[in-house]
């Protein structure tokens, strides 16, 4: 792994997470806060129609657009705002993985859901991430941490997702937007002392593997049928049981959980998901061993 010299900050992938939002915005006047001594940051707005409107996208769902489908089909004329963007994106900061690609990019998000800060790491193998949450869950500034969930699947997006919540969509906390600004610049000194040459030794950490998705219950002609149940709500990364209440019908039944292991739900009633009949995501908790890390 060779240092990191260009490195990307993405505010507003989603038109209404506001803390990424006004974050890229006060980094594009005063760019002087992302430098450090080894690399510059470039900030930038992912999707600017739809933060320009306040609403997550407007066509379709840009961090669901980084897809090879998306980004080489021909001809972006008749395609949705956010296919045509995925691809300004992809050719400034990527492909991902190519030589031209920028080192690093953040992609900061907010969710509705009571999760703290989540970066969404492609899997444990991802050395540099994972390296950069034990960092900020160890390292100078004990109020800040950041859990690691593996596995971007549905949740694929342009870079390495930052999650940031409870938020409500578009509105700024000035609680969160400091914990994001202050994860942000920990994780910048993270990537400076990696850049000259740091020696990282090797460490276990828990982390969360993103493992499927629970849709709400539904009445036959589609509409949800119950809400998540008070139990849960807000208990995001806590161990759910067989029998544990999930859901509140209208009328006021229980429905628990059926499935047979302890799963870690995320993503609990986030606004967004609502349309895509996702009520929380299913992680199951792990402890990894992670390998040392050093600039070559
Ligand atoms: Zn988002």
């Amino acid at each position: 792994m060779t240092s990191e010299h260009r490195v990307a900050v993405s505010g507003g992938t989603h038109g209404n997470e506001m803390s990424g939002i006004y974050l890229a915005k006060h980094w594009l006047r005063n760019p002087m806060e992302l430098r450090r001594g080894s690399f510059a940051v470039t900030p930038f707005l992912g999707n600017p129609r739809a933060i320009e409107k306040c609403v997550r996208y407007v066509g379709r769902d840009l961090n669901r657009t980084f897809t090879t489908e998306f980004l080489s089909s021909a001809e972006a004329e008749d395609k949705p705002y956010e296919v045509v963007r995925a691809r300004e994106i992809n050719q400034t900061y990527g492909p991902k993985g190519s030589a031209q690609a920028f080192d690093f990019m953040f992609d900061l998000h907010n969710t509705t859901a009571n999760m703290g800060a989540c970066l969404i790491v492609d899997s444990e193998e991802s050395l540099l991430p994972m390296h950069m949450c034990h960092y900020i869950q160890v390292g100078p500034a004990p109020d800040l941490s950041t859990r690691p969930a593996l596995g971007q699947g549905p949740l694929r997006s342009a870079g390495e997702a930052l999650e940031l919540g409870p938020q409500p969509q578009q509105v700024v906390r000035a609680d969160l937007f400091t914990q994001m600004r202050d994860l942000m610049a920990c994780a910048l000194d993270f990537i400076e002392l990696f850049n000259k040459g740091t020696v990282f030794p090797a460490f276990e950490i828990e982390a969360y593997k993103i493992t499927g998705r629970m849709d709400y219950p539904r009445y036959p002609d589609g509409e949800i049928s119950a809400m998540v149940h008070p139990k849960l709500q807000d208990k995001d990364f806590l161990p759910m049981n067989p029998g544990d209440p999930i859901f509140q019908t209208f009328s006021g039944e229980e429905i628990l959980y059926e499935g047979d292991t302890t799963i870690y739900p995320a993503f609990i009633n986030e606004a967004a998901y609502y349309e895509k009949k996702v009520a929380f995501a299913k992680m199951e908790k792990h402890m990894f061993s992670i390998p040392g890390l050093q600039r070559e």
